[in-house]
């Protein structure tokens, strides 16, 4: 069974739609993980690409992040739900979102549809030549990670420039609405063309100020400035760059957190180019 892994962004929106036109084979399915917090315009361009695609997509979702972070629960009820805030003494707080409300449930909807040891998964995971340092093995033995796009050495802007040549419109930034990676430029755009998602954001940076058991106050902004008075110029401006590495593609992605030793990622890059060759010799025959 071949999974592919819809975060709703660039990347993975071009996957499914290169499917859709042959250009890669047609996945059995794809999964939404919906943490219940994207923007509008994710929303919309999902509806659109569900009733679009040739394949089915599920959207799974284990709880809604916005309502947990006000209500200052997780995704099981029990403690916070852990955001990767910025803490008052420098540092972040564990980054546990992701895995719960997107890994958990993505694991969950895969075994349902009959995955499992016995019957193991290839996933598709929408990562593009840019963003070669988010690639990593899943650490579920029998869900094997691929990624379509190295394997055709495309970037993000390659995936733009084929959305384009098919008369596509680019699709929103994937990714919960008050992520704390969010650089100047992507809060600047919300406070201006969306206030109603800011004044979210602003409410939940205000609810996770003072959690009980955590030991430092957590702020949204890296500034250490509540939200709502952080001057929002542009990155450039603050010589700051975007921590997320432009998509959250089902699996939230960060700069440079592989974990893996460069020699690693190359093995990997290896495998994956190695993959497609042979499928490609297969299909030659
Ligand atoms: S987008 Fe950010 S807040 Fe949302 S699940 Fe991913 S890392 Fe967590």
């Amino acid at each position: 069974m071949t999974i592919l892994s819809l975060g709703a962004g660039v990347q993975s929106s071009t996957l499914a739609l290169m499917a859709s036109y042959q250009e890669l084979p047609v996945p059995d399915a794809a999964i939404f993980a919906d943490t219940g917090w994207e923007p509008k315009a994710v929303y919309a361009w999902l509806d659109w690409l569900e009733s679009y695609l040739a394949f089915p997509v599920y959207r799974v979702s284990r709880a809604n992040i916005h309502k947990d972070l006000l209500a200052r629960k997780n995704a099981t009820d029990q403690r916070f739900a852990s955001i990767p805030a910025y803490t008052w003494n420098g540092g972040m707080s564990r980054r546990q979102c992701t895995r719960e409300y997107k890994i958990e449930p993505i694991i969950r909807k895969i075994r349902e549809l009959g995955g499992g040891p016995k019957a193991p998964v290839e996933m598709w995971i929408g990562i593009s030549q840019d963003e070669i340092r988010r690639m990593k093995p899943n650490r579920v033995k029998w869900i094997i990670n691929r990624w379509p796009l190295i394997e055709r050495r495309m970037n993000r802007q390659d995936c733009l420039r084929w959305m384009r040549e098919y008369g596509f419109p680019e699709p929103a930034k994937s990714s919960c609405i008050g992520c704390p990676f969010h650089d100047n430029g992507y809060w600047r755009r919300l406070k201006e063309r969306s206030p109603k998602e800011f004044a979210e954001a602003v409410e939940v940076d205000k609810a996770i100020r003072d959690i009980p058991g955590f030991d430092y106050e957590q702020y949204l902004h890296r500034s250490l400035i509540p939200l709502d008075e952080v001057d929002l110029r542009s990155e450039e401006d603050m010589g700051q760059g975007d921590m997320f590495d432009n998509e959250c593609e089902g699996v939230c992605g960060m700069m440079c957190r592989t974990g893996l030793a460069p020699s690693d990622v190359l093995r990997l890059i290896d495998q994956t180019i190695g993959h497609a060759l042979a499928q490609s010799e297969q299909e030659a025959k």
